[in-house]
Formats: C-alpha cells, sequence, structure tokens
C-alpha cells in the first residue's frame, strides 16, 4: 500500500551494513491499534539471503570471531546484554506498536531480556569436552564440542526480541553465526537490535537480519544449502515444510511451534488463583503465545465457582490503547490473525460449543483489530476449538470428572507444548506432571518462562529445545579424537589377531 507521509524506511543488516534490497522493493508494516502503516521494511530476496549467509560464513572463518576466547566471546554477550538494559523502554515500544501487546507487558519483557544474555554469556565459557577412559591406557580419547556453523533463524510476529534472543544468545556462545528472518509484520525491533549488536563490537558478518516475506526471504533461508541448522518458530505447518527442506540436506532444525495447552484444575484447587491462572494463560497477550492454555478443564465440582470468577473477571478486562498504563488487553497483531479468530469462534458456535463471554470485536473499539475475550463452555475435546490452534483470546472448557479422564483428555492433542495443573494436592501434582505429553508443565502457575529452564514442546509442538543448559547441544556438535600416546611402532594390521 502506498501511502501520502514518508515512512521510516529499514534496509537489511549484513556484514556489519545497512544494506538496500536487491530488488529495490519495501514492504509497509502496520501498527495493529490503528490499522495504519509506521515504518517499511526491505522487500529481502534469494540474493539478499545469499548475500547474508555469505557473510556469515565468511564471520564463522575469520579469525577476529573464530579465534576468540571462549571468554571473550561471553564479554561480547554480555555487553549487549547490558545495552539492550540500557535501551528496553524503547525497544518494547517499538514491540507494543508492532505487535499490540500491553506497552507494560513488552517494557517488562525487554527488562528481563539482558538476563538471557547474562545467562548464555556465563555459559559460553564452560562449554567443555570430555575425556574418556577407553579400553587401551595408550589411547588417549577426548571430545571436542564445536560449533555447526551458520545458523539461520526464523522468529514470529508475536514477541520478536525475545525469541530471536532466545537464539541469537545461544548460537553466539557456541561460536556460530547467524543470520536471521522476522516476521514481516514485526521486524522493526530486531533492526534496532542491530545497532546494538554493532555497538557490542562483534565482528562484522556474525550476525546479520534479513527482512522480507516468510515464502520469500524465509524460503530462501531455510533451504539455502550453506545453512548449517535452522532454528525456526512459528505455525506447525511452516514447522513441518522447513524440517522437510532442511531434513533433504541432512542439516539440523530445532522447531518451537505452537500448542492446544491444557489447564486443569482440579477440585481441591484455590479457586480465585486457578481462575486468574485461567485469564492469564489464554487472555495475556490477547492470547497469541504458544503456550496459551486454550483448554480450560474444570473438575465438575467447581466448574460453576471457577468459571464464575473467571467471567466476572473477564468482563471487567479493559481493552485498548496498548500504550496506555491501564490497558488489559490489546488488539490482535495482524489483521489476518483476527480473520482467523472470528472464524474459529463461529466454528465454535457452529458445533454446538456454548459462547459465555464475548465472541465478536469490541463495539467501543471502531479501529484497530481488536476482539473480546471470549470464552466457551460446553466444549469437547474432539470439537475444532479443542484440536486447532487458534492463537487469540479464546477459551474453551471442558468439564472432568476424574484424574484418568483429564490425563486422557489433556494428552489426547496432536499438540505438546504446555500444560497446567491447579491442585493442593501434592502427589497428584507431581504424578500428573510426570504423566502429561507437553514440555513444560506449571504447577499452581501458569506462563512463567526463564533463561535457566528449558523450553520447547513435544509432539506436533516441536523438536529441541530453547533456554537451559540442553540447549548448548542443539547449537553444537561433537568431535572424538583418538591419540595414540605408545611409543611402540604402529602393529602391522595384517598380524593382528595371528
Ligand atoms: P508462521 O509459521 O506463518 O510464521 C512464522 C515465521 O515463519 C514468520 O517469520 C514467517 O514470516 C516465517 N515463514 C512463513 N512461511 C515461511 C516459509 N515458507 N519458509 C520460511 N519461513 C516462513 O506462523 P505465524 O506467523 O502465524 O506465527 C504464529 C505461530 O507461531 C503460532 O502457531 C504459534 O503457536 C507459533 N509460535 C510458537 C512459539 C513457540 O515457542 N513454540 C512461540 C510463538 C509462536 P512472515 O511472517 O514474514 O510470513
Amino acid at each position: 500500500m502506498t501511502t501520502a507521509v514518508a515512512l521510516k524506511r529499514y534496509e537489511h543488516y549484513i556484514d556489519g551494513e545497512w544494506v538496500s534490497p536487491a530488488g529495490g522493493a519495501y514492504i509497509a508494516s502496520y501498527n495493529p491499534a490503528t490499522a495504519e502503516p509506521w515504518y517499511e521494511i526491505a522487500r529481502g530476496t534469494k540474493e539478499d539471503v545469499e548475500r547474508a549467509v555469505k557473510a556469515a560464513r565468511a564471520a564463522f572463518e575469520n579469525p577476529a570471531w573464530a579465534n576468540l576466547s571462549q571468554t571473550a566471546r561471553g564479554k561480547l554477550l554480555r555487553k549487549l546484554g547490558d545495552l539492550i538494559g540500557d535501551h528496553a523502554d524503547e525497544l518494547g515500544r517499538i514491540e507494543s506498536l508492532d505487535n499490540g501487546k500491553l506497552l507494560r507487558e513488552m517494557g517488562a519483557q525487554l527488562r528481563g531480556l539482558p538476563d538471557y544474555y547474562y545467562y548464555f554469556s556465563g555459559i559460553a565459557d564452560k562449554i567443555e569436552g570430555a575425556v574418556i577412559p577407553g579400553s587401551r591406557r595408550e589411547i588417549l580419547n577426548y571430545t571436542l564440542r564445536e560449533p555447526l556453523g551458520v545458523v539461520g533463524a526464523i522468529v514470529p510476529w508475536n514477541s520478536p526480541l525475545s525469541l530471536a534472543s532466545s537464539k541469537i544468545a545461544p548460537a553466539l556462545a557456541t561460536g556460530n553465526t547467524i543470520v536471521l528472518k522476522p516476521s514481516e509484520h514485526t521486524s522493526a525491533s530486531l533492526l534496532e537490535l542491530m545497532k546494538l549488536v554493532d555497538e557490542a563490537g562483534f565482528p562484522r558478518g556474525v550476525v546479520n537480519v534479513v527482512t522480507g516475506y516468510g515464502e520469500e526471504a524465509g524460503a530462501a533461508l531455510t533451504r539455502h544449502p550453506g545453512v548449517d541448522k535452522v532454528a525456526f518458530t512459528g505455525g506447525s505447518d511452516t514447522g513441518s515444510m522447513i524440517a522437510k527442506d532442511v531434513g533433504a540436506r541432512l542439516g539440523r532444525v530445532t522447531l518451537e511451534l505452537g500448542g492446544k495447552s491444557p489447564n486443569i484444575v482440579f477440585a481441591d484447587a484455590d479457586p480465585h488463583n486457578a481462575a486468574i491462572g485461567i485469564i492469564a494463560g489464554i487472555f495475556a497477550a490477547a492470547g497469541q503465545t504458544c503456550i496459551a492454555g486454550s483448554r480450560v478443564f474444570l473438575h465438575e465440582k467447581i466448574h460453576d465457582e471457577v468459571l464464575g470468577r473467571v467471567i466476572d473477571r473477564t468482563s471487567k478486562i479493559k481493552i485498548g490503547d496498548p500504550l496506555l498504563d491501564d490497558t488489559e488487553l490489546g488488539p490482535l497483531a495482524i489483521h489476518e490473525q483476527l480473520e482467523k479468530v472470528k472464524k474459529y469462534v463461529d466454528i465454535g458456535a457452529n458445533e454446538g460449543a456454548k459462547l459465555v463471554y464475548g465472541g465478536t470485536p469490541p463495539p467501543e473499539q471502531p479501529k484497530g483489530w481488536f476482539f473480546q475475550p471470549t470464552i466457551f463452555d460446553g466444549v469437547n475435546n474432539d470439537m475444532r476449538i479443542a484440536r486447532e490452534e487458534i492463537f487469540g483470546p479464546v477459551a474453551g472448557v471442558l468439564t472432568f470428572r476424574d484424574e484418568e479422564e483429564v490425563l486422557a483428555l489433556g494428552n489426547d492433542t496432536s499438540f505438546g507444548l504446555a500444560a497446567g495443573i491447579w491442585t493442593r494436592d501434592l502427589g497428584r501434582a507431581h504424578r500428573l506432571a510426570s504423566k502429561l505429553n507437553a514440555g513444560t508443565v506449571w504447577i499452581n502457575m501458569y506462563r512463567a518462562m526463564a533463561p535457566q529452564v528449558p523450553f520447547g514442546g513435544f509432539k506436533g509442538s516441536g523438536i529441541g529445545k530453547e533456554g537451559g543448559w540442553e540447549v548448548i547441544h542443539d547449537y553444537t556438535r561433537v568431535k572424538s579424537v583418538w591419540v595414540n600416546t605408545s611409543d611402540a611402532p604402529t602393529a602391522d594390521p595384517f598380524v593382528i589377531g595371528r
């Protein structure tokens, strides 16, 4: 779309420089609270990706990066973390304007982001191989843990900097170089981060950003034979397609995909805490989080009480401008998402689920891509609204009778990202935590994440982890070295065993 007012223009960031797109085209990015464009990005093509991967390969081999000590790499990450801390408020504001999430939430997320860099900065010089006791005294066996090479990273629009950082920090701590492709809807904060990467003193080409459409720039990156590993966050269909492409060239891939996470409330749970946990699980960030607790399981004995509390609090949620302090629910980040949510609300109603709250855009917000927090009761696990990811503020409430039933229903999904359990029964909580087929289980809490804690889904929710020491395995390869320390002459292979 063309506009009368010249928009701020961002170029690609390749090899430490701002580079115009080879095709000369730009894409407008919209503020979801006003539905108006506010900047434009370079439309990346194969040629731009080629250039970025080449720069990242050269940087990987450049002694300025390759020969840097692990401690020095860690120091660069720490410096970058400090700079992000210094600029957290402005980065948070950009993300809020870009994806419609609350400024309060993005500000807090960005102020916490340096911790990701500090954690991996600390790990950088603790990555070790091992000396392995072999069967023969004179042979020394050891392993080297090495970087993979060039990482291609794709991130979606819901939390661009946080999701990019969970790839940048471990990739660099382990000595890789990286080319990132953010969503075309939310590229500004990552491009602003590149100014800080520069300032922190990373050698040129270690971090690169190519912007543009997923099917164009994204696909060119994930299909590039010079990319040793792809780290992807996004939808399951895209993830599966990417895994196929990367698998065909026997590359490495980690996938952080969607979810349909059960948030389970037993009869003995604290009803207030559980109600708040349900609301936080599905309405925070307008439900646009992969970990959204979108299937709410209420025990039949407390169904009415907890649902009543949830509806009561939901009816008081203040919808509006995400930049304002008292706003509690902002718009959906992109227009397509609003249409998708509307479609699923129709599907739910047609399937026979009972709409008990919301279900339409709020009448008081004529502009922007807003949707009311929406609750369906009487959902069963076979309905599409219980099986497919909506990625919006839509909760489906299911009723259960006992632990066995809710465990079977909770696990009856193609996803396996997260689960919540609300109970005062310690034994039951741990029993279920071990039996739920989900990469993260929260007990009497929901939606917490930390750099130290591995995060990643099972089944259709992904492959590999982000966060915690585990992720180091996903960004390194192990080489085994055999050393003959003996002075004895090498045995003739044809006399061995005679
Ligand atoms: P998509 O899978 O459509 O897009 C995700 C990213 O992939 C975007 O940067 C997109 O670019 C890019 N992309 C799209 N097509 C291709 C392609 N053919 N090749 C390479 N890259 C491509 O997901 P959504 O944008 O709809 O994001 C929401 C999804 O992300 C939800 O399903 C959600 O569950 C998941 N998600 C998972 C998280 C996790 O950690 N598990 C966290 C957050 C979200 P562009 O936008 O420019 O088209």
